[in-house]
């Protein structure tokens, strides 16, 4: 098994991966580590490459959908819409919050965070008097290199 991660920021994740299976009575099973690796890499992908990178580390097609469902049910992965692309990446839980920027010409995803957004969000939650438990924000339109 390859290491792509700094083993640190590797191991602490798959801890908290195998705690969360744990208490869910799920095993940790060499395709569902291969595939939660895959995830944790941080850009979301598409259902198809997963698939063709999974294959490579020898996961095939009936397991990572088995996997991407059983994982979606425990809250680790989410399906993101950008544009017409249904993209998989891991939820807040395991990813760290962010957005998405999108472009129209190349289809290149930027990952961004910003701490006026969030502040904005929470200003507008107590105004509101609400309780924020999600959101999503996807952004498109021309990257730089595209310009
Ligand atoms: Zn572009
Ligand atoms: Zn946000």
């Amino acid at each position: 098994m390859q290491y792509h991660l700094p083993m640190e920021q590797t191991r602490n994740k798959d801890n908290q991966f195998a705690l969360l299976l744990k208490a869910n009575n799920e095993r940790v099973t060499s395709p569902r580590l291969i595939i939660f690796r895959q995830l944790l890499r941080g850009s979301p992908i598409p259902m198809a490459k997963l698939r063709v990178k999974s294959a490579l580390d020898g996961v095939d097609t009936a397991t990572v959908y088995r996997t991407i469902a059983l994982f979606t049910r425990l809250g680790l992965v989410q399906e993101i819409g950008v544009g017409s692309r249904r993209l998989l990446e891991l939820t807040d839980n395991f990813g760290s919050h962010h957005h998405h920027f999108w472009c129209t010409k190349c289809g290149k995803i930027v990952n961004f965070d910003d701490n006026h957004l969030e502040a904005t969000l929470d200003a507008l939650a107590s105004r509101l008097d609400i309780s924020i438990e999600s959101h999503q924000l996807e952004i498109s339109g021309i990257c730089n290199a595209c310009q």
